[in-house]
């Protein structure tokens, strides 16, 4: 099928790459040119695992384009995908700007019938709105169909993800389009589940509410535990063994953020808000998240009494593991909290520093390597799980830093090991070692 996808960020560009592999004609369409000009040279804007081999390979074999032209894209295509930002507006909701920017760029460039195809996140009710702005920009009068096809892959595993997802969900009422998409689709091998607009749209905000709020509900718990004296981790083993509950999203640590549960779950208090529902459960999710933030800073404070002048090393910077992406990483209050305090703030992520730099107080410097962090450090804290940084050696802290004081918002290591080696060690949900 001749595809374009409008937006080459996290979810257009693998979107875009995964559907040239699995051989369409896709057409990548990107306002900022710099970013076009680098993915046409087989350069991705974006860390992301596998992700820039595909790309190169699919550019060589001249089934992937990139484009500022709009009306470059759409010229031949059956299918328009939107997968432009929804961000979150200062006081909460969704900013539905640059949907409503797509829209208009496809009514006025559109020259033949098409089906449009939303995979942003949007509130319920946007998918039709969209198809209203297309109509009401429209210069030539073609028809166009409108799905809406939430996307769910996860950051620093997307590409994978894509290939492998659990569900692809089609909410649409026109058959036709829904035949199009399963067409589409089927090379993934991968269940596809097909409902209503409205219904599709709310699938989405619903599943990240939820995983949102399965990590705060276990960050309340490890709260308890180390009150009692109980063990968070082995706590969560036994509720996952339970299949009703399941393993996964029990991670007990210093919270979630990234581009999207942090702006879903609050556009989701909006959006219920809007139809004067009061979503209190949300609402407590999000309190127990901002507050799990700078968990390890307070415990610093409780250590330490003060933290002026203290050297502290960052380990991590991203929001997880295996991606370059800054928006809305825990790291960014505690490095906040952490100036505010008069700490020296040292920085270390193996490859999120430039994205970090732009978005952390201007105190913090950086360090190339986790010896350089920690080296001279007076405490360190984990913030991100990377490899790099879970393949430190208890004895690394303790032959680097000035006092081996570590405090674990991940919980990477187990606390006996750390006793064993006279660490002091101040994890999540667990008892300290000191
Ligand atoms: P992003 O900010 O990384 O990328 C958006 C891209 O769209 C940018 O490159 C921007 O230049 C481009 N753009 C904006 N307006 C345009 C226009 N009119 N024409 C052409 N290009 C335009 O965003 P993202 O992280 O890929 O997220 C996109 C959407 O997918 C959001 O709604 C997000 O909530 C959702 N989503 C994101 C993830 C994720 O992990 N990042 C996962 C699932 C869903």
């Amino acid at each position: 099928m001749n595809i374009a996808v409008i937006g080459t960020g996290y979810v257009g560009l693998v979107t875009g790459v995964c559907l040239a592999e699995t051989g369409n004609r896709v057409t990548c369409i990107d306002v900022d040119e710099q970013k076009v000009l680098k993915l046409r040279d087989g350069i991705s804007p974006i860390y992301e695992p596998g992700l820039e081999s595909l790309m190169i390979e699919n550019l060589s074999r001249g089934r992937l384009h990139f484009t500022c032209a709009h009306e470059e894209g759409f010229r031949e295509a059956d299918l328009i995908f939107i997968c432009v930002g929804t961000p979150q507006r200062p006081d909460g909701p969704a900013d539905l700007s640059y949907i409503e920017q797509a829209a208009r760029d496809i009514g006025r460039h559109l020259v033949k019938p098409a089906v449009i195809v939303v995979k942003s996140t949007v509130p319920v009710g946007t998918n039709e709105h969209v198809k209203a702005v297309i109509a009401a920009n429209s210069r030539h009068s073609c028809q166009v169909r409108i799905v809406s096809n939430p996307e769910f892959l996860r950051e620093g595993s997307a590409v994978s993800d894509t290939f492998h997802g659990d569900r692809i969900v089609i909410g649409t009422e026109d058959d036709e389009a829904a035949e199009l998409m399963t067409e589409l689709y089927r090379p993934f091998g991968i269940p596809v589940y097909r409902t209503d607009l409205r219904s599709a749209e709310m699938i989405k905000y619903a599943s990240n509410a939820f995983l949102a709020a399965k990590i705060s509900f276990i960050n309340e718990i490890s709260n308890v535990c180390e009150k009692l004296g109980a063990d968070v981790e082995s706590v969560a083993y036994g509720m996952g063994l339970d299949q009703r509950i399941g393993p996964q999203f029990l991670k007990a640590g210093i919270g979630y953020g990234g581009s999207c549960f942090p702006k879903d779950t609050n556009a989701l208090v909006q959006i219920a808000g809007n139809v004067h529902y009061e979503f209190k459960l949300l609402k407590s999710v999000i309190e127990v998240n901002r507050d799990q933030q700078t968990k390890l800073v307070h415990k610093a404070l409780e250590r330490f009494g003060s933290l002026k002048g203290l050297r502290v090393a960052l380990l991590g910077l991203a929001f997880k593991p295996h991606t370059d992406d800054m928006r809305e990483a825990p790291s960014i209050a505690v490095a906040r909290l952490l100036t505010e305090l008069g700490a020296q703030v040292v920085g270390y992520d193996p490859v999120a520093a430039t994205q970090a730099a732009r978005v952390l107080p201007p105190e913090v410097v950086y360090a190339a390597d986790p010896q350089q962090a920690l080296s001279g450090s007076d405490l360190a804290m984990i913030l991100t799980e990377w490899p790099q940084i879970r393949a430190l050696e208890p004895a690394d802290f303790r032959r680097w830093m000035n006092e081996p004081v570590v405090f674990d918002g991940r919980n990477c290591y187990d606390p006996q090991q750390m006793k064993s080696m006279n660490m002091e060690y101040h994890s999540i949900g667990r008892a300290s070692v000191l």
